[in-house]
């Protein structure tokens, strides 16, 4: 089959994008968190994690800890110990102290709001950037996780499994004021419907618009 143009992929994503608005009117990033820090810190946590399991930590985290001063004054083995349940402790402790020294330090406890500052910042990459980006700054970005890989993927809007790419690939075909909420939207998918390894197609209200569908 020949590749769709991007002509036809501008054409179709505004399809997929409102069927998905109908059904998931609600959308929004399901971290809790009271503060652009505490979203960092949420977003940091939940590389390879979920998010309800980042939300059980974070809730009597935040209790204790709300501001990046207050990390700096932990050890990373006692900041190891509260996030233990979220897979790899070790980096995301490491991470979580230098990025709230780094915050303190540099930025006087505030979250920079620019990509530039934020991907300098310790164990904080263009995904996790985006999320603060775009759900505190309202800088729209998409954020790539494994279910926006493998659901546009699934859809034909790239072939690529490389982060950057599907997000540069994404920006070319999806309006930008719809940049965050897409991934919202699909994440949503992603945990209803089209669930890994077990997509519920015929229950997928955008099925007309996929060439995965069976
Ligand atoms: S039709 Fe199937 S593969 Fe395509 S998005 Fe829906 S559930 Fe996923």
């Amino acid at each position: 089959m020949p590749a769709e143009s991007l002509k036809r992929k501008r054409l179709r994503m505004p399809e997929v994008l409102s069927l998905l608005k109908l059904e998931y009117p609600d959308s929004k990033c399901s971290l809790n968190y009271n503060s652009p820090f505490q979203l960092l810190v949420a977003t940091v946590l939940s590389a390879q994690c979920t998010d309800e399991r980042v939300n059980k930590v974070v809730v009597p985290l935040f209790e204790k800890y709300p501001t990046p001063e207050d990390f700096t004054h932990l050890t990373i083995a006692e900041i190891g110990k509260e996030i233990y349940s979220t897979g790899f402790y070790n980096n995301k402790a490491k991470s979580i102290k230098g990025l709230s020294h780094a915050l303190v330090d540099e930025y006087g406890g505030e979250v920079p709001g620019t990509m530039d500052a934020l991907v300098k910042l310790p164990g904080v990459g263009r995904k996790t950037a985006n999320v603060v980006l775009g759900n505190i700054f309202d800088v729209p970005g998409v954020v790539v996780d494994t279910h926006v890989t493998r659901i546009t993927n699934l859809l034909g809007f790239t072939k690529s499994k490389n982060a950057v790419v599907i997000e540069r690939e994404l920006e070319k075909i999806i309006e930008e004021k719809d940049w965050t909420l897409f991934t919202h939207l699909i994440i949503d998918h992603g945990r209803a419907i089209c669930v890994a390894n077990r997509p519920n197609c015929t229950e997928c209200s955008i099925s007309s618009f996929c060439p995965s569908s069976t």
